[in-house]
């Protein structure tokens, strides 16, 4: 098991004895029985922070899911030399910007346009990664506020 799935767990779990002691008189008749019925005005200021709590790793252990689960973006990109008009797929690196790429087809040294932080978005057909990133989420339309993201 994942340590997120761990986490769900968990979570799920602790929400699940928490309000069985909450709104079920299980607690408060064991306590009863081991005659510690003293403690019952303390009960319900121990387990709704606890509630609260269980509750809260539950959602974010759902949200830290929905987050993983996020459209992988493509790496492929096809390049188009300015200079031969040949064209050439590469696999772009997810991790870095690459602002000069060489032509396999005539050797000329591409470089990213003014205000585009790659080549790829420059001459490719699909933009680099952090902008496709931008793009799914609404944010950007175009390469030109990108570099603070590479
Ligand atoms: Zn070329």
């Amino acid at each position: 098991m994942s340590m997120k799935s761990r986490q769900f767990t968990t979570g799920i779990i602790g929400t699940i004895v928490t309000a069985i002691c909450c709104f079920t008189p299980l607690l408060v008749v064991s306590f009863g029985l081991l005659g510690v019925s003293v403690w019952l005005g303390w009960i319900d200021i121990v387990l709704l922070p606890l509630l609260g709590f269980f509750l809260a790793l539950t959602v974010h252990s759902l949200l830290a899911k929905k987050k993983k689960n996020e459209p992988a973006v493509a790496l492929r990109s096809t390049l188009t030399c300015p200079e031969c008009g040949k064209r050439s797929t590469e696999i772009m690196p997810t991790d870095a910007c690459q602002f000069f790429y060489d032509c396999r087809h005539c050797g000329a040294v591409l470089k990213a346009l003014p205000g585009d932080c790659c080549v790829y978005c420059s001459y490719g057909d699909i933009p680099c990664p952090p902008i496709q990133i931008a793009q799914k989420e609404g944010a950007l339309t175009s390469c030109h506020n990108c570099s603070t993201s590479c």
